[in-house]
């Protein structure tokens, strides 16, 4: 097999058909040897149905199909696991990630002798508020993360067989995939593009969805929170044993005020930042659990790819 694709899709039963139409025509440009791996994440509408139809005409298309919706990061690592190509694309269901530039990617991953090559987003349309709080987390993300991953990127693109087979070694459960992407280093380019809005149907990733892919790369990729977590703590100490000496020395000097204000303030001001120093540190403890849980990434409940 030399070329896999992977899809996943969570309730887009108004765009399976164009979507697998621009594969079709994408793929069978550069090559007869190829599958098509989509990935059912759990859909309650007639998107499985659908799927099936195209199974059964053409078995470039294989399905695969989730026991529940697990998340796209999920969806992701199940298709990529049940892969043969040589080559694997990485591909978002709703034609954001335009399929024709498949052969760009093919072409300058061969040329230029690479391992990955993944797309760059020169522009995206989405919605205003949407673009602003992607465009933050990037910039966050790119400061924060311990590794120097690219700003703009995200699961778009195209990797060789080594690659994959460290790519799925993986197996953390709190997974950013173009973090992971990053982080397996080999020879990795980017081809420019610009990001469409969706082909149909509403996002799948609402801003809770999002917040906690955000925080998943945050807190895998760095420890900057709980530096900042020490540093303040630090400062802090500091902080008080000055204001301690002064509170000290007016009192030997006999002019201690009775200060409600200042008690009070100090008060609220360490209580919330304990509070939310509690909360850093009890992300990072969650992490540990649910890793230690060891529970599967995704549950398939049927594979075709007769
Ligand atoms: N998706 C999925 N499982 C989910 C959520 C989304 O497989 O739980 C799929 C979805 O069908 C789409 C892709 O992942 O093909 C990206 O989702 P979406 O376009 O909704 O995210 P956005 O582009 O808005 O971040
Ligand atoms: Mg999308």
């Amino acid at each position: 097999m030399r070329l896999s694709v992977v899809v996943p899709v969570y309730n887009e039963e108004e765009l399976i058909d164009s979507l697998c139409e621009s594969i079709r025509s994408s793929l069978s440009a550069i090559t007869d040897d190829y599958e098509v791996v989509i990935v059912d994440d759990g859909s309650q509408d007639s998107t499985l149905e659908l799927l099936m139809k195209w199974h059964r005409q053409d078995n470039h298309f294989k399905i695969l199909s989730l026991s529940r919706n697990f998340g796209h990061q999920a969806a992701y690592t199940a298709g990529l696991n049940h892969t043969k190509g040589d080559y694997v694309v990485m591909m978002d269901g709703d034609l954001q990630d335009p399929p024709e530039l498949i052969a760009e990617m093919y072409v300058k991953l061969n040329s230029k002798n690479l391992d990955i090559v993944f797309g760059k987003r020169i522009s995206r349309n989405e919605g205003f508020f949407k673009k602003i709080m992607i465009k933050l987390f990037h910039s966050i993300f790119s400061r924060m993360s311990n590794i120097n991953a690219p700003v703009n990127v995200g699961n778009f693109c195209i990797m060789n067989r080594r690659a994959l087979d460290s790519f799925i070694d993986l197996k953390e459960k709190n997974r950013y995939l173009p973090g992971l992407r990053y982080f397996i280093g080999f020879k990795q380019s980017y081809i420019e593009y610009e990001r469409s809005a969706r082909a149909a149907g509403k996002t799948k990733m609402g801003f809770g969805r999002l917040t906690t892919l955000a925080m998943n790369a945050l807190f895998s990729f760095s420890n900057i929170p709980i530096r900042v977590c020490v540093y303040l703590g630090m400062i802090g100490v500091t902080f008080s044993l000055i204001a301690g000496g002064v509170v000290l020395y007016k009192k030997l000097t006999g002019d201690a005020i009775s200060g409600w204000t200042s008690t009070l303030f100090s008060i609220y001001f360490f209580g919330s930042v304990q509070l939310l120093f509690l909360g850093i540190i009890g992300e990072y403890i969650y992490r540990i659990f649910v890793e230690s849980q060891n529970r599967p990434i995704y549950i398939v409940r049927e594979f075709h790819d007769d």
